[in-house]
């Protein structure tokens, strides 16, 4: 889509607005904490480890459900808010609410909660080995969200809510349109299939070695802990500068999180609909950034629900389906 030049200053002033407070976080926030992408380890198990007798404590009260559910009465909250913001965004297809969106999500679920879907989490799947309910409410609510809005819609959650991809097509919004390099269609097509290869391999490495390390190696997420070895940051730096040359370049043909939501949204309920018309116009072809519409139609694995051909569908002054009403209306009263 044209980028015009207030698009292009608010984002600048969003990103710039995301990595203030994104340090004021880490400052304000600068004790040690398990990483909750796992959604598993919490400090409670981590103050544990730190008592290499593990004798039990006669005076610690073992918390209530009802005092779990306070602790975690914020963060419910929080996520529960920003969903219902995603959601409206998406429903009344506004695209100001959408930025909105993926600039809360890099700093609050990025860098503020390192809160995103992860690899490790399809390895916890694979031996069933989820966290524990009560003391990861948030998490189950932010899974749940993820896994019934791709099954109803497709893939919502790599449109607008991981913190990495929106943080990228934030990126995307104020690098001069003349650095694109636009992947010829072919190579995009079997590029894409490159992310479901490296699911597999991943899910295979650790069900054969159970080392779930590798996905330092497989996804960028670790980043907003902003805890990492050179070595990672070395790598992160290559593959955000290549981002600036190709569009969404990890989310389209890396990530394995976006491999695993892409299967799952082979189920979606309520697909994007389209006009007769659609069967020879390329308008939305060539305007879809993900290299989701092919033809007359639109892959799902690689749809991230971003509006943009939503917006065009029912645009009266772009659509031929709407001109050739209004051409036909026209020739009536004449
Ligand atoms: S493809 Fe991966 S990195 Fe991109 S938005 Fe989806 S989950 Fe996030
Ligand atoms: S512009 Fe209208 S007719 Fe053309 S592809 Fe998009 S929805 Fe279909
Ligand atoms: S332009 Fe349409 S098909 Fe392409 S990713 Fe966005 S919603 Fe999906």
């Amino acid at each position: 889509m044209k980028r015009s030049r207030p698009v292009r200053l608010f984002v600048a002033a969003l990103l710039t607005l995301v990595a203030a407070l994104a340090i004021h976080e880490r400052l304000g926030a600068f004790q040690a904490e398990a990483p909750r992408t796992s959604g598993g380890i919490q400090q409670r198990d981590a103050q544990k480890a730190d008592d290499p007798w593990n004798f039990a404590d006669e005076d610690e009260a073992v918390p209530s459900w009802t005092e779990d559910f306070k602790d975690q009465a914020l963060d419910l909250t929080m996520f529960a808010a920003f969903a219902t913001l995603a959601l409206t965004g998406f429903f009344k297809k506004s695209e100001l609410l959408k930025w909105i969106t993926m600039g809360i999500a890099v700093v609050y679920l990025g860098f503020a909660r390192s809160q995103l879907i992860t690899i490790v989490n399809i390895f916890g799947l694979t031996q069933w080995n989820l966290p524990v309910f009560r003391h990861n409410m948030t998490w189950y609510l932010f899974a749940i969200f993820t896994v019934v809005s791709t099954i109803l819609w497709g893939r919502l959650y790599c449109g607008r809510v991981c913190a990495f991809g929106a943080m990228t097509q934030l990126l995307d919004k104020i690098v001069p349109a003349g650095l694109r390099f636009e992947v010829p269609r072919g190579i995009d097509r079997r590029a894409s299939y490159i992310k479901y290869g490296l699911l597999g391999a991943t899910v295979l490495y650790f069900l054969v070695t159970k080392d779930i390390s590798i996905y330092r190696y497989v996804e960028p997420f670790w980043m907003f802990s902003l805890q990492a070895t050179t070595g990672m940051w070395l790598g992160l730096g290559v593959l955000l500068l290549a981002t600036v040359f190709v569009r969404n370049l990890y989310c389209r043909f890396l990530c394995p999180v976006g491999a695993f939501l892409g299967l799952l949204s082979n189920l979606t309920v309520f697909r994007i609909k389209r006009w007769s018309e659609c069967n020879t116009c390329k308008i939305c072809e060539k305007a879809c950034e993900w290299g989701a519409i092919r033809g007359p139609k639109i892959v799902a694995s690689e749809c991230v629900r971003c509006d943009d051909c939503e917006r065009l569908y029912m645009d009266k002054k772009k659509c031929p389906h709407w001109l050739i009403i209004k051409k036909k209306a026209q020739a009536r009263s004449s």
